[in-house]
């Protein structure tokens, strides 16, 4: 299975399906990012994360937002939650018996994120696991090249997550590597995810700033931002 990419605000981002990233990720190394509106603003501000996300092993649009830009410039792809495609991840490279890191969230909740993935996926193998709140990256680097993992999974928000596996990628060329945000937290039974029906209808970042609405600030005014630089980028494509 080749990659087949679509561009948006100049990156590209792949139009597999959930199952068929999911196949990919298993099947090839290196980094996914499970791309938003926020990382799209984030680098047209930081060259360096634009670099980041131009040599991503595998992009996928994580949230509704990069789903509806994608519609308008008329591409039709589902988004894949992080949180989904992380855990199914995880299933996967279970089954298979891979090996497996977790970095990032606080002590308490990484520990119950682990302690749960154990009662939930038999032959889990998780061979590292730490919090995200160290301040020397080297150390956290050479642990877990030394723990050897087929797949690493970093929670440190975003663009730190990124950066972080953009300098492990060559230290473990093997590794399937994904940055999933407040997914431990989720696993950890710390957030509750949307209900189902909140969720199907794409408005499951409402349902987060309602109940943490000190995300307000991050989606506003990027979302309406994001949708209307989109809109500007079908209106020159069209010239
Ligand atoms: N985090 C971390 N280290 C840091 C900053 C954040 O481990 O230095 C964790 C934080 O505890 C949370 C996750 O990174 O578990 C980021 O969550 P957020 O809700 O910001 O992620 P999103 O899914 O919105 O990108």
């Amino acid at each position: 299975m080749d990659r087949d990419l679509v561009k948006i605000q100049g990156f590209g981002v792949d139009s597999f399906s959930f199952d068929e990233a999911v196949d990919y990720a298993y099947n090839h190394h290196g980094q996914i990012v499970t791309v938003n509106p926020e990382m799209f603003s984030t680098a047209s501000k930081m060259p360096d994360f634009a670099k980041v996300l131009s040599s991503a092993e595998l992009v996928v649009p994580d949230g509704v937002g990069v789903e509806i830009g994608l519609k308008i410039l008329g591409h039709r792809v589902k988004r894949i939650p992080g949180v989904e495609l992380g855990k199914a991840l995880i299933v996967k490279f279970s089954k298979e018996n891979k090996s497996i890191a977790m970095i990032g969230a606080k002590p308490e909740v990484i520990e119950n994120a682990v302690k749960n993935l154990k009662l939930e996926i038999p032959n889990l193998n998780i061979v590292y696991s730490h919090d995200g709140y160290f301040s020397n990256d080297e150390a956290i680097f050479n642990d877990v090249v030394s723990a050897k993992p087929d797949l690493v999974l970093v929670a440190l928000g975003s663009p730190k997550q990124e950066f972080f596996i953009n300098s492990l990628k060559s230290r473990l060329p093997e590794a399937t590597m994904i940055g999933l945000g407040g997914s431990f937290d989720v696993w950890a039974g710390a957030v509750n995810r949307a209900p189902k029906i909140w969720q199907n209808l794409g408005l499951e970042w409402l349902y987060r700033t309602i109940k943490e609405p000190q995300r307000f600030k991050r989606i506003f005014p990027t979302l309406p931002l994001f949708v209307l630089n989109v809109c500007k980028e079908r209106l020159f494509a069209g010239k």
